[in-house]
């Protein structure tokens, strides 16, 4: 594929799954909650029982993997966007609250608690280089995983129809590439770094974003200092990729007071299910709900 053809697939893909109803977008509404200086974006969906029966019924993570209904092996072809590579299909996520989120998966069934390989970061930026968008990896079911076949998501920016195009952006420092830094106004575990790519052509920033990927997660211990790596990181986190900037998040839990949240949350755009709940959620304060589903600074 010329992967510059990947936005008007995804359109053209979108237009023929919606006529179709292989596409299920939920519908939300959505208003902005002010909190320890970001402006969160936090939608709110009026039903989401279809969602739920597939993915709650049993939890997909504690099933032997001959027992697992795969939803991406095999995907269904109305989904499908694009072949990103030899390891990687693009497909449209069936129950997409985001316009045109794209579900970067791997062909062979491969485990979302392991590691990123530099191969899923290529899928990565082939997703990045046309659509300028949120790439992000839930790892793991507390960090808000639903599925056990591994898969990157990639949204278009900007999240919030108005203020920054990803509404944590501003509280990331600016640092040097080979730098990894923390923001003193995220009250969590952390790290992050600054186009560790340097300037290399999108379609060539697999390698030094899977390096990148390693270094951040050593610094917040979820990977040894030295040594042969392990299959999987020590514990869940979030993964947020921008073509400018990367941010690795880990996580103690996937729910607080009944919220779930995904790295999306950690990008500063929430999704809750009631009213009930975003009454929770500004009553506790969206910063803090992220505080408590992540851990505390080392
Ligand atoms: P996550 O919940 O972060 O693991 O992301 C997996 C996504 O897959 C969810 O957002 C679901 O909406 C989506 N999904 C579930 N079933 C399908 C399907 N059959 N085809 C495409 N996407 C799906």
């Amino acid at each position: 594929m010329n992967p510059d053809d990947l936005w008007q697939r995804t359109l053209a893909r979108t237009t023929q799954a919606l006529a179709s109803e292989a596409l299920r977008p939920i519908e939300t509404s959505y208003e902005y909650v002010d909190d320890g200086g970001v402006r969160f974006l936090v939608r709110v969906v009026a039903n989401l029982r279809r969602k739920d029966a597939d993915r709650r019924a049993v939890d997909p993570f504690s099933l032997p993997q001959s027992k697992q209904v795969n939803p991406f092996g095999p995907h269904d072809p109305e989904l499908f966007v694009a072949d990103l590579s030899s390891t990687h299909v693009c497909l449209l996520n069936k129950y997409n609250v985001v316009r045109h989120h794209l579900l970067l998966v791997t062909r062979a069934f491969e485990d979302q608690r392991r590691l990123l390989s530099e191969a899923d970061c290529d899928a990565l930026w082939r997703g990045l280089a046309d659509i300028d968008g949120l790439g992000f990896y839930n790892g793991g079911a507390d960090a808000g995983a639903s599925q056990p076949h591994k898969h990157l998501q990639l949204v278009p920016l900007p999240l919030a129809p108005k203020g920054p195009a990803v509404p944590i952006a501003p509280l990331l420092p600016s640092a040097a590439a080979d730098e990894i830094v923390r923001a003193d106004a995220l009250p969590f575990e952390h790290a992050c770094a600054c186009a560790p790519w340097g300037d290399q052509p999108y379609r060539e920033r697999g390698p030094a974003t899977h390096d990148a990927y390693l270094r951040l997660l050593r610094r917040v211990g979820l990977l040894p200092r030295s040594g042969p790596l392990p299959d999987s990181p020590a514990g869940p986190y979030n993964l947020l990729c921008t073509r400018r900037w990367m941010l690795i998040v880990p996580r103690s839990r996937e729910y607080v007071e009944g919220i779930s949240l995904n790295a999306l949350g950690y990008g500063g755009a929430l999704l809750v299910r009631t009213a009930a709940d975003l009454a929770r959620l500004k009553a506790l304060g969206p910063m803090t709900v992220l505080e408590r589903a992540a851990v505390a600074p080392r």
